[in-house]
């Protein structure tokens, strides 16, 4: 008894709990607990956000590290569907059958990655990176009312993000490279999902929290600042420099819509607002740098 005692007393504080109630999976019928983050009681201390509003926290030193990026994704631990919580048992009976029938790619793409990974386990960053390729691919399953490719973007996004995380603490697997490869996606997704927007393709009603972090939402302005950042993030992959202008010229476009609408408010917060600023400035800078570098050598070169 005592034993017992004690082991109790040497446990660490959850971070997370399983929800009594299981879930079936719409695809495969398996049932399953999920994973939740507990909320309050100093579990979350805030830390800053970064050029890309992801938000950081410090770990705290009863509960340790905690990543609320982890959990929003739930993914059926026996055919690897997974789509944010609020969409889990939302798919149309009609995309049933092609869901079904992908679960052995998805269960390969993730195994090549990271190897085996059970969903049933408590979650690490392995989980979280693997919940978002999930979700960008199950996403497919899901018509516009469910504004997938804004999903898509956003899952990307924190893809790139936890790749980031796992490749600091292992530097020398892959996953820069993965890293890399989801910022260009997440861009590519963003770039899309303003082009469906304007032709009234895909609006954003399917969706209540843009994100891109779950501990705010900065709606359609977010996008446009984020197009811009994800544009100076993905250059190096474009050689030829008078694409790079181009590009750069496009997303000073497109950040300068988040001046002309007047004052800072709930929806626009002032922090997002200098960001965009400082971004349009930084683009500009660039462009100038990149026109001096093609002058000197277009000079420099043999007559
Ligand atoms: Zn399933």
């Amino acid at each position: 008894m005592d034993q017992e005692m004690d082991q109790e007393n040497d446990k660490k504080p959850l971070v997370t709990f399983y929800l009594k109630n299981t879930i079936t999976c719409p695809v495969c019928g398996m049932e399953f607990k999920r994973e939740e983050m507990m909320t309050g009681r100093g579990r979350l201390i805030t830390k800053g956000i970064t050029k890309e509003l992801r938000r950081y926290y410090e770990p705290s030193k009863v509960y340790g590290k905690v990543n609320p990026l982890l959990y929003p994704v739930t993914v059926c631990p026996r055919c690897y569907f997974g789509v944010l919580h609020e969409d889990f048992d939302k798919i149309k009976p009609q995309n049933v059958a092609n869901a079904k029938a992908a679960s052995e790619k998805r269960l390969a793409v993730i195994n090549r990655i990271f190897g085996t990974l059970d969903f049933r386990q408590t979650r690490e960053l392995k989980h979280g990176a693997a919940s978002y390729i999930l979700a960008i691919d199950c996403y497919d399953y899901f018509d516009k009312w469910a504004s997938p490719t804004m999903k898509k973007a956003i899952c990307s996004i924190r893809a790139a993000w936890l790749f980031n995380d796992l490749e600091m603490e292992n530097p020398l697997d892959d996953y820069g490279n993965m890293q890399n490869h989801f910022y260009k996606k997440a861009h590519d997704f963003y770039k899309v999902v303003l082009i469906k927007q304007e032709r009234g393709e895909e609006s954003f009603d399917g969706i209540k929290h843009m994100g891109p972090d779950t501990d705010f939402n900065y709606g359609y302005d977010g996008i446009l600042y984020l197009v811009g950042v994800l544009a100076m993030r993905n250059s190096y992959l474009e050689k030829d420099k008078l694409k790079v202008i181009e590009d750069f010229t496009n997303a000073k476009k497109i950040v300068s819509k988040m001046f002309g609408l007047g004052k800072a408010s709930k929806e626009k917060p002032s922090l997002l607002l200098d960001m965009a600023r400082e971004l349009y400035d930084e683009l500009s800078e660039k462009i100038e740098e990149i026109k001096v570098t093609m002058a000197g050598q277009e000079t420099s070169s043999p007559q």
